[in-house]
């Protein structure tokens, strides 16, 4: 007779109720323990300011325009935006069953610190609360324009993203339209809302507490978690305990707390392989599009695309020729290994 082993192993399709679709999760979970591996750093001395980077104070930009000595955050519109207001209104209509419609917006560029040698995680929690407040002016100005029904601030971070400026910065497209994930997300967060008068996030928030195996960290009013959805190995969501269906219904004291739990997420992450931790950051607030989104509760997505030090989440088959995520690591164990990280950041202990 043999063992199956599968009392060490999880086999299992876990349902994402933000997306609506199963997450299979092939996971071995005592296979390779984390080692505390580590990238070899060639410890590159990254300067304060460098002349040639287009978002550096006093730099000029691809347009001409000169950065002004900014000192804090900085917001400008992006020089090449991949959605502008000036899209044709009637796009020429396409042959038979297909659909066209103009793709019409405002893209921006926020720069978190005129330091280029800093990161995210590295900020000061003032500094992080200055950014969370821009944020905010951004999702309500740009929401109150007429056309615009939706507020999409992204962090691309890293080379394995593509980014090959590392001065710190996000960007920001506001559209005419409200993107698939988010709408999605709305779509089933109104639909948990009409049916139990509760936000369907908040059951997530529950299902996290109760459970506690993948809580990286939490204060009073904020929560971070690996979801137990995860789709990516150390996916992690930042987000308020309480429902506000964008950052801009945090007050005051709500975004000092949320800054905190924040910089603990970025430094763990950073401290996982004593590097500049690269991912992909989304905050998901509600569309501007005049529906109802009173169940849509304000989070922070992180989506990491490195495995490990060296290997790639690659999408392939699963992913990309089947639609669904196959994720070959634990989301428990991954979060015990954010867990067990200090919260200081190697770079000043
Ligand atoms: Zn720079
Ligand atoms: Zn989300």
């Amino acid at each position: 007779m043999t063992t199956s082993g599968s009392s060490t192993a999880i086999w299992e399709e876990r349902w994402h109720p933000l997306r609506e679709e199963w997450v299979i999760v092939a996971a071995h979970r005592q296979d390779r323990p984390w080692s505390g591996e580590t990238v070899p750093q060639e410890q590159q001395h990254v300067p304060h300011y460098v002349d040639d980077c287009y978002l550096c104070p006093g730099n000029a930009r691809v347009s001409g325009v000169v950065n002004p000595i900014y000192d804090g955050v900085f917001v400008f519109d992006n020089d090449h935006p991949c959605v502008g207001q000036n899209a044709s209104a009637n796009p020429s209509p396409p042959a038979g069953i297909y659909q066209n419609r103009p793709a019409q917006g405002i893209a921006r560029v926020v720069c978190y610190t005129p330091r280029h040698d800093l990161s995210l995680a590295q900020l000061e929690p003032v500094e992080i609360e200055n950014l969370l407040a821009a944020w905010q002016r951004e999702y309500v100005d740009l929401g109150r324009v007429s056309n615009i029904k939706h507020v999409l601030i992204f962090e691309n971070k890293g080379d394995v993203v593509g980014v090959s400026n590392p001065h710190p910065h996000c960007q920001i497209y506001a559209t005419n339209f409200v993107f698939k994930t988010i709408e999605t997300e709305a779509s089933a967060s109104r639909r948990h809302f009409a049916n139990t008068g509760g936000p369907l996030f908040q059951e997530i928030i529950e299902a996290e507490r109760r459970d506690g195996a993948r809580i990286i960290c939490e204060s009073d009013l904020s929560i971070a978690f690996v979801p137990y959805f995860a789709r990516y190995a150390y996916e992690v969501y930042v987000a308020p305990k309480r429902t506000y269906p964008s950052l801009a219904d945090l007050n005051e004291s709500d975004v000092t707390d949320f800054a905190a739990v924040l910089k603990e997420t970025l430094v763990r992450f950073d401290n996982l392989w004593q590097m500049s931790f690269p991912y992909v950051m989304a905050l998901h607030q509600a569309p501007v599009d005049g529906l109802d989104h009173r169940g849509f509760h304000f989070h922070v997505e992180f989506h990491p695309p490195l495995r490990k030090p060296n290997l790639l989440k690659y999408l392939a088959g699963p992913e990309i020729g089947g639609g669904n995520f196959l994720s070959d690591t634990s989301p428990e164990q991954k979060a015990a290994e954010l867990r067990a990280l200090p919260a200081t950041h190697y770079s000043v202990r």
